[in-house]
């Protein structure tokens, strides 16, 4: 099936095959035609799979067939979690709708607002947005809703991952009771059903893939390492693998500097992307490795989280993550829409705990490869499939005052400064040292309050990064994300959404 039979106009179809597109993605075929009548819905599907134009088409259609949109207003808006996400989507909707007449714009945190205030004098028709910098547009007058047609949350797992809960409830509350609604998602959890509770009506509701399951796509496998050789070893498997762009996963920024660093020392070039960089260094580094400047990109994940590099061929976890499902979105970076993609893990002895809850989780025991000259003298024990079935997580009970994130997980975008509340994390307590959150330390608790309600349970209160999960992770988030979060993120924020800004120095990274 083309996407000719799918109910888009000439305009939007000649755009598709500029880009190359022949044929929907099934997450497409079955949401483009859904968004179309007007439905709201509720889509899974991993990541890689095209869900970006399975929302951003059938919005572009509906827009394009009535024209206008007042100053300031904005008729469709797209929430996302990250910066990279939002600018990406933007790119997105650019190229989808060149031979229609309509406005689209991003606003994230970390850059100066006014820019965004200038262009949205004009109005938009779609506008992209992180949470934050949207919250503190909307209480400048910049942006108004009454306008709004259509409400997309993409990436929701990863916003309620990474505390936006709060921001976008707020958001919530500033929109049109009558609009359409769009949650799109990689995972259908508990959180994200309970948040689709108080969003959608009657959803389509579209799951493409089942929930963690690894790309079938993408090879992998595991090198058993001495932690002390991993730098070199990866610098010889690029040179004699010739690898030309290899997403590269650090669990700490320090790490990721390091190791660019030896690399580039190695005669490999490698720039390091994490929250402790600036906006523009983060752009640049994304931007050279795209076309190829840089050979490698040393990442953390939540500075990683939801890029997309078309045909990605190698991944490569220098460290594996320390929350099983990071894995699976870490290697979700390769092998997209039917690429052949390769994800190779360094492992050494200290890191069997992962490495089986990773096996666990993906259903399989990863094939095991030596490199000649870097045989481990630690010798990583052989694991066997634990067939175990995972417990769910348990269900979070609200109710504690909400804590900071001194990691600021956000990533997202905060630019205000906000911070995200972080919920559940697994693994809470395990503090990890040496990792990028390492020594924030827990959160503290502010609480909270301005208003004095509980927080919602998803946010509870601990901090999370990135991606949140367990997260003892390295969160690198603080700034790192993606929302430019040089501010801290405020306890919470008055009713205005103005004011703000308060620094609190305890978020300020460690590392
Ligand atoms: P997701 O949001 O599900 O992770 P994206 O929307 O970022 O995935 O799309 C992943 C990649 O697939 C992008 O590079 C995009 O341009 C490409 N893509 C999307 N739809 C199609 C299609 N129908 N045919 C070919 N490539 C596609
Ligand atoms: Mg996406």
């Amino acid at each position: 099936m083309g996407f000719n039979s799918l109910g888009l106009s000439a305009p939007i179809l000649k755009a598709i095959e500029e880009q190359g597109y022949e044929t929907p993605s099934p997450i497409q075929a079955q949401s483009i035609p859904a968004v179309l009548e007007g439905k709201d819905v509720m889509a899974a599907a991993q990541t890689g799979t095209g869900k970006t134009a399975g929302f951003t088409l059938p919005i572009l259609e509906q827009l394009s067939q009535r024209q206008g949109v007042k100053g300031n207003h904005v008729r469709a808006l797209i929430l996302t979690p990250t910066r990279e996400l939002a600018a990406q989507i933007n790119d997105n909707v650019v190229n989808y709708s060149r031979h229609l007449r309509l406005r689209s714009h991003v606003v994230f945190g970390g850059v100066k607002i006014n820019p965004q205030m200038l262009t949205l004098r004009k109005g938009v028709d779609v506008l992209v947005a992180t949470p934050g910098r949207l919250l503190d547009l909307h209480s400048q007058n910049a942006v108004k809703f009454s306008q709004l047609e259509v409400l997309v949350l993409d990436e929701a797992d990863r916003m309620l991952d990474m505390g936006f809960i709060r921001d976008i409830k707020k958001i919530l509350a500033l929109l049109p009771a009558k609009r359409q609604n769009l949650l799109f998602s990689a995972t259908f959890s508990d959180e994200i059903r309970e948040l689709a509770k108080g969003l959608v009506n009657n959803p389509v509701e579209i799951s493409v893939a089942p929930a963690n399951s690894t790309a079938r796509t993408v090879e992998q496998s595991i090198y058993p390492a001495d932690k002390k050789k991993k730098a070199p070893m990866l610098a010889k498997l690029i040179d004699e693998g010739n690898w030309q762009q290899v997403l590269v996963f650090s669990r700490t920024k320090h790490g990721a500097n390091r190791l660019a660093r030896f690399l580039n020392e190695n005669k490999i070039t490698a720039a390091p992307i994490h929250g402790n960089k600036s906006q523009g260094a983060r752009t640049k580094a994304l931007a050279d490795f795209k076309s190829g400047a840089v050979r490698v990109l040393v990442a953390t994940d939540i500075a990683a989280r939801g890029i997309d590099i078309p045909q990605l061929p190698q991944v490569v976890n220098f460290d594996l993550p320390h929350v099983s499902e990071d894995y699976v979105h870490r290697i979700g970076r390769t092998g997209r829409a039917g690429e052949t993609g390769m994800a190779i893990s360094l492992v050494c002895a200290d890191e069997l705990s992962e490495l089986k809850g990773i096996e666990r989780l993906t259903k399989q025991v990863l094939t095991r490869k030596v490199l000649a000259g870097f045989e481990p003298t630690n010798a990583l024990p052989e694991t066997t499939l634990d067939t175990r079935p995972i417990k769910p997580k348990k269900p979070k009970k609200a109710k504690k005052p909400r804590t900071e994130h001194q990691d600021g997980q956000r990533s997202g975008e905060n630019a205000r400064g906000h911070k995200p509340q972080g919920k559940n994390r697994r693994h809470q307590g395990k503090q990890s040292q040496g990792t990028e959150q390492g020594n924030r330390g827990r959160a503290q608790t502010q609480s909270a309050a301005s208003n004095g309600k509980p927080r919602n349970a998803n946010s509870a209160n601990k901090p999370q990064s990135e991606n949140q999960k367990p997260r003892r992770r390295n969160n690198d988030s603080r700034n790192q994300s993606d929302a430019g979060n040089t501010a801290p993120r405020r306890p919470r924020r008055p009713n205005n959404q103005s004011g703000n800004r308060r620094p609190n120095n305890k978020q300020n990274p460690t590392s």
